[in-house]
């Protein structure tokens, strides 16, 4: 089993820290150890960072996106291995992780790009003997928080801008899968990242991230995570105003109209609903279908998800793997006993798979009611549950009756109502005919309870940018 180390100040270190175990969640045994930090060795990244930081700022943008490009060329190269440990840790299939790599690189790519175009502005001014100009500089030192849901997608897409606008960072990945993170951070170093830009931090969540967030030398703090989480993290950061991007859980809802197609709403729903084994904050939670099509929405989608093969994710025969952990699966089939106690009908799925590794069946229900727990908390499992509307405008009021605001479907063949539900949702993100709307230039993020701030895109690069204004008297 190999013991890995982490990189602070340009150093690998480590190894003579208190250690702990990852695990397969495929197998349930560990595969290998990583160092369990605190708030000593999160204080000495922040310490590392913040000296970075005046070295990095005046670099020129080309320099550090040159860099950065350096990055993406060497994380393409070796996307196969680091998809494979990502599997081992994270449990998705083998074609998911690669996948997964391939868009977390195209924010390197992207924002290798994007960071040359740092644009200031100049503006008409208040007397002839002035002028006034406004300036965009890097924050600071930015703390990174992130998931275990996607391992490498998560890390790239706030480290990438931060490092081209002239951040520096310091990053806890998530206790379950440390290892992708680990790796991502090797190449960026490879790469020419120099000693202190980029630093890793594995270990206690909590004294960590306590440690980041009353360090004043922190100026922003981006977490991707739980609700829960995501505010006790902003009340922390009040104390410095700090800065706070936060990408939070969500409900998403999805309605498929009367005049949908078909084909196109089932192929979306398998896409957005159950890839990672339904582990994504973006991830269908409800389906709402009109009345007159349900029965054959709900009959084609169930044959399609009774012909997926669950498994371990380095078998090539798998389309789902396993969850994360035991409570992911005790989470799914509690919202699944719940709605079979108030009457909802399983179509398939409906249990555990017995055996070694944290497995859940992929679940479909119909007759799914209001009331039923997986209508209002995030399952953030395999299960679908499909509840039926008739009238339009009940649908919306329904789909937006929830503390959450990330992501939300929208699947007809009709313009007019197309736009007309789109622009009536309270969500950050519409996938309209679209089960899969992420990508690197477009600005990802939440209303309401499901966060602040937007990652990826134009959007995503602001998150690091601080203004100042200058008022010249000539
Ligand atoms: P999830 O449900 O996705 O595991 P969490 O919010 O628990 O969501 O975890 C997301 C990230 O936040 C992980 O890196 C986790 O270690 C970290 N985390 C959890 N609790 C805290 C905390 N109290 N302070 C700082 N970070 C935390």
């Amino acid at each position: 089993m190999k013991n890995y180390e982490l990189l602070i100040n340009g150093e690998w270190v480590g190894t003579d820290w208190k250690q702990y175990e990852v695990i397969n969640p495929a197998t349930t045994k560990p595969i290998a150890s990583v160092p369990y930090g605190g708030e000593k060795e999160a204080k000495q990244a922040v310490d590392a960072a913040a000296e970075a930081f005046t070295m990095w700022k005046k670099k020129t943008a080309q320099e550090r996106c040159d860099i950065l490009y350096r990055w993406y060329e060497l994380v393409k190269e070796n996307e196969e291995e680091i998809a494979k440990l990502m599997t081992e840790e994270q449990g998705k299939p083998l074609a998911e992780a690669l996948g997964e790599v391939r868009y977390a690189n195209a924010y390197i790519q992207w924002y290798a790009e994007e960071g040359k175009r740092v644009y200031g502005e100049t503006i008409p001014a208040s007397a002839p003997d002035k002028r006034m100009l406004v300036l965009r500089q890097p924050i600071g030192v930015v703390a990174a928080i992130t998931p275990w849901n996607f391992p490498a997608a998560m890390i790239t897409r706030k480290i990438a801008p931060a490092l081209a606008v002239g951040c520096t960072a310091v990053l806890k990945p998530a206790s379950q899968t440390p290892l992708t993170a680990i790796k991502l951070v090797e190449y960026a170093e490879q790469a020419g990242v120099p000693k202190g830009v980029l630093n890793i931090v594995t270990g206690s969540a909590r004294e960590i991230g306590g440690a980041w967030t009353k360090d004043r030398r922190v100026r922003k703090l981006t977490f991707t995570g739980s609700t829960e989480v995501g505010k006790q993290l902003m009340k922390e950061s009040a104390d410095t105003m700090k800065k706070v991007s936060l990408e939070l859980g969500g409900h998403a809802p999805f309605i498929v109209l009367k005049d949908a197609d078909l084909d196109v709403a089932v192929t979306g729903v398998l896409a957005s609903k159950f890839r990672n084994a339904g582990q994504t904050c973006i991830c269908t939670n409800r389906v709402y279908v009109h009345q007159d099509i349900e029965a054959q929405f709900v009959s084609a989608v169930a044959d399609k998800v009774k012909e997926m093969k669950v498994g371990n994710g380095l078998d090539q025969q798998t389309t789902i793997g396993p969850m994360i952990d035991e409570n992911a699966v005790d989470k799914v089939n509690e919202h699944v006993e719940d709605a079979r106690a108030k009457g909802a009908i399983i179509e398939t799925g409906g249990q555990r798979i017995a055996g070694d590794g944290y497995y859940y069946a992929p679940t479909v229900m119909s007759g799914v009611t209001d009331d039923m727990q997986c209508m209002s908390e995030e399952t953030f499992g395999p299960l679908l549950p499909i509840a039926t509307f008739t009238d339009v405008d009940d649908a919306i009021t329904r789909a937006n009756d929830t503390p959450f605001g990330l992501a939300a479907y929208v699947f007809t063949t009709n313009l007019s109502e197309a736009f007309y539900v789109s622009e009536a949702l309270e969500y950050g993100i519409i996938g309209l005919n679209d089960g899969g709307p992420s990508a690197a230039q477009a600005p990802f993020g939440g209303w309401k309870e499901s966060g602040t701030g937007r990652e990826g895109g134009r959007q995503g690069m602001e998150d690091y940018l601080e203004t100042k204004y200058i008022s010249i008297k000539l």
